[in-house]
């Protein structure tokens, strides 16, 4: 079977040869930047560069697919927020593009042929041509909520939420649609499947907001995007979970900082697959080979569909320890999910 027919049916728990490995955020790193000689902020701006770094993940790291959306920023600056794309050991970063949370929205008419979003939509169509036989091609588009943070900042959007909770409702239908049509074009583009995130993680939003602001927007993401998606929330989502099952999105991106992942497991029920939960700091950069085994061994047997980072890679990681969850992953039957109860025994392939 194919990387990408592993991927894509691990997405919806359908039996695999063996533990799918992939990322729906950045892998990228420094080191990965030397290895391949192409490097930011260029890769953000440049749609061959950025192909030719998404194609590592699968060249180099030999995960089972690639995402060229490295940054967060794309739609957004397209949206009209001023973006400082960063340098090679910085991520990019942006401002507001408005002073106060309003319903006012400009969406730019030529909002999917702006730079910020032209150029990943180019990468997706690069990578579809080049490899999108052989593995997977994820995008990302961001939800509203996230949006939101962008466009207004943070604190002024949270502070709406409890202040002005019909304008933020009314921006967030807004906002939604520039999900749908970054979707609807990255589908088109070549990407088997999207990544969306939307950070409604729990120091920013609590499971109430995320119920009554996000969940019924997320569920309208899954049932008007005609592609499988990734959920991707930073941190503790335990509180949470259960609302994001009902959305039915195919996947979640989780995050170590859930306290058990045995629980989490249980609360995404057997539909939705889990992706990622390797810890960036712990194991990522600051694990040695032998951790990184120990920590991918565990959460497969835990029953984690996608192994592979938490998030976005930290850019001072060595790509080694990102590699090594694929060695250790290709070692893995499925099997063994549901196999063990504690007793580490790798079916070789
Ligand atoms: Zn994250």
């Amino acid at each position: 079977m194919k990387p990408r027919e592993i991927f894509l049916r691990s997405l919806r728990r359908q039996a695999t040869p063996r533990v799918a490995v992939g990322s729906a955020t950045s892998i990228v790193t420094t080191d990965l930047m030397d290895e391949v000689g192409v490097a930011f902020p260029e890769a953000h701006r440049d749609s061959e560069t950025m192909a030719c770094l998404a194609s590592a993940g699968h060249t180099v790291l030999g995960y089972d697919n690639v995402m060229p959306l490295f940054s967060v920023w794309h739609e957004a600056s397209a949206l009209g927020c001023r973006v400082d794309w960063g340098t090679k050991g910085r991520m990019p970063d942006g401002r507001p593009a408005y002073a106060t949370v309003t319903d006012d929205i400009a969406i730019p008419k030529d909002l999917l042929e702006r730079l910020g979003c032209a150029v990943p939509l180019e990468a997706l169509r690069l990578l579809k041509d080049r490899i999108g036989d052989e593995v997977a091609i994820l995008g990302k588009v961001f939800g509203p909520w996230t949006l939101a943070y962008h466009l207004f900042g943070v604190q002024e959007f949270l502070i709406a939420t409890l202040l002005e909770p019909d304008t933020v409702r009314r921006v967030m239908r807004k906002l939604v649609e520039v999900t749908f049509s970054f979707a609807n074009a990255q589908i088109e583009a070549g990407a088997d499947a999207l990544c969306l995130a939307d950070h409604c993680t729990r120091d920013l939003c609590s499971p109430e907001s995320y119920r009554d602001f996000v969940a019924e927007i997320h569920q309208e993401c899954h049932e008007t995007i005609c592609c499988p998606l990734v959920l991707h929330i930073c941190g503790d989502t335990a509180d949470r979970l259960k609302y994001i099952r009902h959305t039915g999105i195919e996947c979640f991106h989780i995050d170590s900082k859930v306290p058990s992942m045995a629980e989490a497991r249980k609360l995404a029920g057997e539909e939705m697959a889990l992706m990622g939960s390797i810890s960036n700091l712990n194991t990522i950069r600051g694990g040695t080979l032998e951790s990184v085994s120990s920590d991918v061994r565990e959460k497969v047997r835990i029953g984690i569909d996608i192994i592979g980072p938490e998030c976005a890679v930290p850019l001072d990681a060595p790509f080694e320890n990102l590699k090594e969850i694929t060695r250790i992953a290709r070692t893995l039957s499925t099997d063994q999910v549901a196999t063990t109860d504690g007793e580490d025994t790798p079916v070789e392939l």
